[in-house]
């Protein structure tokens, strides 16, 4: 089977932002790579190239970082009152809602994710992300303590608190959800009042860029924020490792998190990670099986399973194994696998051929070591990185298809017995990103969601994003957690004033 790509009317205003070469934003301007060199950027629904893009190395990264040391050290940023950062925020929130079409069609267009997909999710989200994050600009408050210290009897004191930003931000972030990613980290860093060296992924630069002429456009000062996309290798690894660097933010692999880790050390930046997942969803015999199958197919296949927190390991209670994987495949079968350009397309290519060529190594290994598919399986041939929803069974918990993280639509389906047998088996993962419950026992629902270790549980529902709410790894998933009130925590710093009256 070949995908057939038919010629589809493209928005204008992101066919004009590709038509040309794009440059990196260093303090308010828009500049070639200190090199001169640029990187392709791909369509993965024919492997074409679609724009160049300037490459940031460690020269650009240190340009960046001058910038928004200045910008936050010394620049009008630094005595912009928490109201009128509120207010650029919003204003960028509301220009980006301005351009909802164009952005989608850029990410459709650099992720392969479907338009539809696109205009309704990613871009919405990134929006609602920087209102409520505006909102937060001027509600981060300190405290007044009242202090008794024993050693200086009769003194009175006045001791409070303030909670100021943490400085230089370099954030680093993935291909899956590109503008969204940028939103859920450049949101609660500009409302605390940081600046950033923003490095996206070098698979999907494109929204990124776009983001940052709305940001010029908003109003924010020359250098609270500087895009530099490159490969993570150079661009990323130079800014993990810069010592002019309060804080790295980043969010992709578990492998390349350990790196950051190490990166960072040298001047003991602070370290935000959100991680890698292989998050169990579990359906029990009692569940309302036809919102089960829905939300375990959707669980997985939702972004192609490019998610880090996909239900990727679906647990069946045994009684309704067969009932369930067999909706769940005939589901998988039903999707439309195609380019995102494509109104009636429901899934569209993987990111990149490294990505296709991940996903079916995987296939190979877990056919190689008994897994079954029972619907899909196969990379599907022709143009772009295009792979079949994939139902597999018959795996053991040791296999590779079980324990990794294969961030593809891939489902391994694994049936059990009872609650106190399904836990440990579900918690067996280095991981501990999300899990999902789907039963109509509330009380079984609730006591499951507090055993499990992870960061994020639905109970009958899956893939719940909201802005207000905190969403983060346990074990090698993360380092504390992205959205709602949580994440200012990790942007800002507290110090402590103590006055002798
Ligand atoms: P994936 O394997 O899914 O592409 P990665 O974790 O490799 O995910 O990539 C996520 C982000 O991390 C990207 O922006 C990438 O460029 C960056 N990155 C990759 N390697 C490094 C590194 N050694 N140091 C810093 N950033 C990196």
């Amino acid at each position: 089977m070949g995908i057939a790509v038919s010629p589809i009317q493209i928005d204008s205003n992101a066919s004009d932002f590709i038509s040309k070469p794009r440059k990196m934003l260093i303090d308010g301007k828009w500049v070639n790579a200190a090199s001169g060199k640029t990187f392709p950027t791909y369509n993965p629904a024919t492997g074409e190239v679609l724009a160049q893009v300037a490459e940031g190395d460690r020269a650009d990264i240190d340009l960046a970082v001058q910038a928004a040391r200045r910008a936050f050290d010394s620049g009008p940023w630094s005595r912009l009152t928490p109201s009128e950062r509120g207010k650029l925020v919003w204003k960028l929130a509301d220009l980006l809602e301005e351009h909802i079409e164009e952005f989608a069609t850029l990410e459709t267009l650099d992720n392969g994710k479907p338009l539809t997909v696109a205009r309704a999710a990613d871009v919405p989200l990134a929006v609602d992300m920087f209102r409520y994050m505006a909102g937060w600009a001027t509600k981060l408050e300190g405290t007044t303590i009242p202090i008794s210290v024993p050693y200086t009897p009769g003194a009175q004191y006045h001791a409070y608190t303030l909670r100021e930003p943490v400085g230089v931000v370099g954030q680093i972030i993935p291909w899956n959800f590109p503008l969204l990613m940028a939103a859920w980290k450049l949101g609660p860093a500009l409302a605390s009042g940081c600046t950033v060296v923003l490095k996206p992924a070098e698979q999907t630069p494109l929204s990124a860029l776009r983001l940052g002429e709305l940001i010029m456009e908003a109003g924010f000062p020359d250098g609270v924020v500087n895009v530099v996309p490159g490969y993570g290798e150079t661009a990323g690894a130079a800014l993990a490792a810069h010592d002019q660097v309060d804080k790295i933010a980043f969010t992709g692999s578990t492998e390349v998190g350990k790196l950051i880790v190490h990166a960072a050390a040298g001047n003991l930046k602070k370290v935000s990670l959100e991680l890698g997942g292989k998050s169990p969803n579990v359906v029990f015999k009692d569940a309302d099986l036809d919102t089960a199958i829905a939300g375990a197919a959707s669980a997985i296949f939702f972004n192609h399973g490019q998610c880090c927190c996909a239900g990727s390991r679906l647990y069946v209670e045994r009684p309704v194994f067969d009932q369930v994987v067999e909706g769940l495949s005939a589901k998988a079968k039903k999707i439309n696998v195609g380019p995102g350009l494509d109104p009636t397309t429901h899934m569209g290519p993987l990111v990149s051929e490294e990505q296709l060529q991940r996903v079916c190594n995987y296939l190979e290994i877990g056919m190689a070591e008994g897994a079954k598919a029972t619907s899909g399986g196969r990379k599907i041939g022709g143009k772009g990185y295009f792979v079949e929803p994939t139902v597999l069974v018959d795996t053991k918990d040791y296999m590779k298809v079980v324990q990794e993280e294969i961030f593809g639509p891939v489902v391994a389906a694994i049936p059990f017995d009872s609650p106190e047998e399904l836990l440990p088996r579900a918690n067996d993962t280095v991981y501990g990103l999300a899990a999902g419950i789907w039963t109509k026992d509330i009380s079984k629902a609730h006591r499951l969601a507090a055993s499990l270790r992870a960061g994020t549980v639905w109970i009958n529902c899956y893939n719940i994003f909201d802005a207000s709410l905190p969403f983060g790894g346990y074990k090698q998933s993360g380092w504390g957690r992205e959205m709602g009130k949580d994440v200012l925590e990790l942007y800002t710093q507290t110090k402590a004033v103590c006055a002798r009256l």
